[in-house]
């Protein structure tokens, strides 16, 4: 790392101590950016990176509820506003006994390059909660969801703050937020909440948005190497959002999808995955993984161990942070990998990073393969703010463009900057200076 920047991120890192995941996604960015500030010194007088790593705003509040027995609950509610240059603070609430600062802060830092990237006029923010929604039920949801909106509602809008699902979060959490909203503001906002229901102000296509956004950004990164998703053997990790409908895409171009998973084990389908089954069992039903291989003839289901032993060509990470080390990719290199492309945020280590760039392997990095999602979303809001709502062909095919730009962007810079091929390096440097030049031109907010 450049030692002026490291400099800088060793300050970062001392004043936000036990943040492991906020760390690890500084480092990886600051990685990136020595070069950017050879050639702007404006950066580095303008204190651009100690103004982007401290969030604009950080709120963290109580969420108590009652279960269906009575009692008391209470969870820890947070919303991290991290950087406004580019619009209202926009990205998503993770629902998820894991969920601490540390790992909104990653999320949210992550999501300003990430928003940057689409191209549309939308900042950087996340946030969530330690409540965790498995088996819990509907009534349990609700409450939950308006006691969350009930302290929520006074820092959002759709000038302000546009939260938005994402692990935990999908249509039935972000229909009670909506009501509440609404019932507390006595506002039909549209525009403030994205992930809606189709009926009432959703997007079409913005449920598959990220799944498919990744797809077709692997597609395109495939390309550059006279290949594509035709006749490759794909592994997924994940059966949620953006899981399903990773799978689905991959193999609409011809993949065949051999193995996906969920935090208790993992299937093997060598017939390829039966979309329509694994949406049934986790959409509908909201059921485990196990229950697709009882239902259906050649599957294989593994308890525990990791869906990263089985051998692919593409591997989507599509579950969560951290979830491919570096053991995972140099066995999934040794047996012919070619690309991998980051559904969730962050899913594999620094080591996992290094080991597919040193070989070769073709990488495309969350901020920039799962940007898909938030620009649907910025596509809802442009319906809302038209009062408009736009066919599935047309808001695809902006989905379609939006992600062949960032490819294009990320490979653009990576060029650039005398790295062809690094997409790490592009999406992190494209991101940033679109973030920094606004930053510079606001003036010291
Ligand atoms: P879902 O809640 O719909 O699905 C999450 C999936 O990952 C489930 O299969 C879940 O298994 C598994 N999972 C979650 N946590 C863990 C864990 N700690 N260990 C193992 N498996 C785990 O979430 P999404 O599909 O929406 O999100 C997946 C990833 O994509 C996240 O990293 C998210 O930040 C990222 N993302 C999502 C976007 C969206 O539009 N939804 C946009 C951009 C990125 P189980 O059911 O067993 O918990």
């Amino acid at each position: 790392m450049d030692a002026r920047l490291e400099a800088i991120r060793d300050t970062v890192l001392a004043r936000n101590p036990g943040e492991a995941e906020f760390h690890q996604a500084v480092t990886e960015v600051f990685e990136s950016l020595g070069p950017v500030h050879d050639r702007h010194p404006e950066f580095l007088e303008g204190a651009v990176l100690e103004r982007l790593c401290e969030p604009e705003r950080q709120i963290i509040f109580r969420v108590p509820w009652t279960d269906d027995s009575g009692r008391v609950q209470i969870n820890r509610g947070f919303r991290v506003e991290f950087n406004s240059a580019l619009g209202p603070y926009k990205g998503g609430l993770r629902f998820h006994p894991s969920v601490y600062l540390g790992i909104v802060k990653f999320l949210g830092f992550e999501q300003i390059f990430k928003n940057a990237l689409t191209g549309m006029p939308i900042g950087g923010g996340k946030g969530g909660s330690d409540f965790d929604p498995r088996g819990r039920s509907d009534a349990e949801v609700m409450r939950f969801c308006q006691s969350f909106m009930t302290e929520l509602y006074r820092h959002i809008g759709e000038y302000t703050d546009v939260p938005a699902g994402d692990i935990g979060v999908g249509g039935r959490e972000i229909g009670y937020l909506f009501g509440q909203y609404k019932r507390i503001t006595n506002r039909y906002e549209s525009g403030v909440l994205t992930g809606k229901g189709i009926s009432w102000g959703g997007s079409l296509v913005r449920p598959e948005a990220t799944g498919f956004g990744t797809v077709i950004f692997i597609e395109e990164m495939l390309k550059t190497r006279g290949s594509s998703f035709d006749g490759q053997r794909v592994v997924v990790s994940g059966s949620g959002n953006v899981a399903t409908n990773a799978v689905a895409k991959a193999q609409a171009l011809g993949a065949t999808v051999v193995a996906c998973s969920d935090s208790s084990g993992y299937i093997v389908d060598e017939a390829g995955i039966d979309v329509a089954l694994l949406r049934q069992i986790k959409e509908v039903e909201r059921g485990r993984l196990k229950d697709y291989s009882l239902r259906r003839s050649g599957v294989a289901y593994v308890e525990a161990g990791s869906v990263w032993d089985v051998d692919a060509t593409v591997a989507l990470p599509c579950a969560t942070q951290n979830e491919l080390d570096g053991g995972a990719a140099a066995r999934l290199v040794r047996n012919g990998l070619l690309a991998v492309g980051e559904g969730a945020n962050m899913p594999s280590t620094r080591e996992a990073v290094a080991v597919f760039q040193d070989a070769g392997v073709l990488f495309a990095p969350g901020k920039a393969a799962n940007a898909g999602g938030v620009a649907t979303s910025a596509l809802e809001m442009q319906q809302n703010a038209s009062r408009d709502s736009w066919s599935f062909e047309h808001t695809e095919q902006r989905l379609t463009d939006i992600m062949v730009g960032i490819h294009d962007l990320c490979a653009q810079t990576a060029d650039e900057y005398g790295e062809p091929g690094n997409y790490v390096l592009g999406a992190n440097i494209g991101g940033f200076v679109k973030v920094a030049d606004a930053m510079l031109a606001q003036g010291l907010i």
